[in-house]
């Protein structure tokens, strides 16, 4: 009998990925709680608070009424008009219902996004720090990433400076998160315009992670989706996991030109085809229904931002920019390096969730050496344990 070695047995594609870390650290996380650890959980970020009731309403009235068959595949009319009301309402967008797409949350929207644009050797830009994902989604679809640096100094700001001279004849594609997972930072609306402008003019697609876009504390929500005139070179990717909290029912959407939405809908065809039934029937009371619930939260977050910034500051050694949204901390702990015996953020992060019990998740998966991520939607009484927990590790290594 022939013995395959595992390089024959697996194709290229999945050897160029690693597995997610945010999903790592959870799956570790649950391992430890099983085992009967009392973990303080800063790790996968996801909003503490429960599904609004009118959404949960909505998927229950649609399991009662049997709405539990297949739909089309890139969702039923009423979501996808749901999806582009809404982005219309509040950023002034002017997709129409084949120009948007309803997903198994917004990672979906992306990945395949990137696969149908994305071909062996294209370059895609990516700021730094940059959420998990990206870079193996890219190197996925045979996508050569390039890197682009940020400056901690300047809170991680991403520039259409820095974007322009990272251009190259082969760029296919620029990814923008703003707010950003995990430092949170925020493109300037002038900024925004010109890197709309960068790419449009040179027929380079603008992939738009909005997935924090509610969740922009200095200012108003902006979408680059608003520049109607670029329309032909965006692709806007929506989550509603952190806006309305509903992480675990997986429901994203992506709004494009109709021949990208074509082609998403084309691979998903293949793939999942549509999105959970009920889900679809939840998403439009979230999309349609009362937004208050939104702002209740994103007044919470920044609460709860303030109030791990002002503890987490209090850690000798700990350093950390103001984030001007999304729901993460970012703080940079070189000052610990060497220390203890810790040579890595890894180190760190994995000692600091086996001796101290807390879950963070090493900055080496967001592309820095220096820092570790801190997903601050927990309670107060949580964010006290967990920093008291972490201060009492850190000060024990210096
Ligand atoms: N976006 C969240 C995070 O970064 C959820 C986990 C994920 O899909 O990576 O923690």
């Amino acid at each position: 009998m022939t013995v395959l070695s595992p390089a024959k047995v697996f194709a290229d594609r999945i050897g160029r990925i690693e597995v997610s870390a945010t999903m790592a650290v959870a799956a570790e996380a649950a391992k430890l709680r099983a085992q009967g650890a009392n973990l303080v959980d800063f790790g996968a970020g996801e909003p503490h608070f429960p599904t609004p009731r009118h959404i949960k309403d909505a998927a229950i009235a649609a399991i009662d009424a049997n709405f539990t068959r297949y739909t089309v595949v890139p969702g039923i009319p009423d979501v996808r008009r749901a999806i582009v009301e809404r982005h219309a309402t509040d950023f002034g967008s002017d997709y129409t219902i084949d120009e948007a797409i309803f997903t198994t949350g917004e990672k979906h929207a992306l990945f395949n996004a990137v696969q149908i644009l994305v071909d062996h050797g294209d370059e895609v830009i990516l700021p730094v720090p940059y959420w998990v994902s990206f870079k193996d989604i890219i190197q996925y679809a045979g996508g050569k990433v390039v890197f682009l640096e940020t400056s901690e100094a300047e809170s991680f700001r991403i520039t259409a400076d820095a974007i322009e001279k990272a251009i190259t004849p082969r760029t296919k594609a620029i990814i923008l998160n703003s707010p950003s997972n995990p430092a949170g930072s925020v493109v300037s609306a002038e900024d925004l315009e010109r890197i709309v402008h960068l790419a449009h003019d040179r027929g380079i697609f603008l992939l738009l992670d909005e997935c924090y876009v509610y969740l922009n504390y200095e200012g108003k929500p902006v979408s680059a989706g608003s520049f109607t005139w670029a329309k032909e070179h965006m692709v806007v990717l929506g989550s509603l996991s952190k806006t309305y909290a509903m992480t675990g029912w997986r429901a994203g959407f992506a709004l494009a030109p109709k021949a990208i939405i074509a082609n998403l809908s084309k691979l998903q065809s293949q793939q999942t085809s549509n999105a959970t039934s009920i889900v679809q029937k939840a998403a439009i009371a979230a999309l349609s229904g009362s937004q208050e619930c939104v702002c209740e939260f994103r007044a919470e977050f920044i609460e709860l931002r303030d109030y791990m910034l002002a503890k987490l500051l209090q850690i000798p050694g700990v350093t950390c920019t103001k984030p001007e949204g999304a729901f993460y901390v970012y703080p940079n702990i070189s000052a610990f390096l060497g220390k203890g015996g810790i040579k890595s953020a890894t180190e760190l992060a994995t000692r600091l969730l086996h001796e101290a019990h807390v879950v963070t998740v090493p900055g080496e998966a967001f592309g820095t050496a220096e820092h570790i991520r801190i997903s601050y939607p927990v309670t107060k009484q949580n964010i006290d344990e967990g920093v008291r927990r972490m201060a009492e590790f850190l000060t024990a290594l210096a």
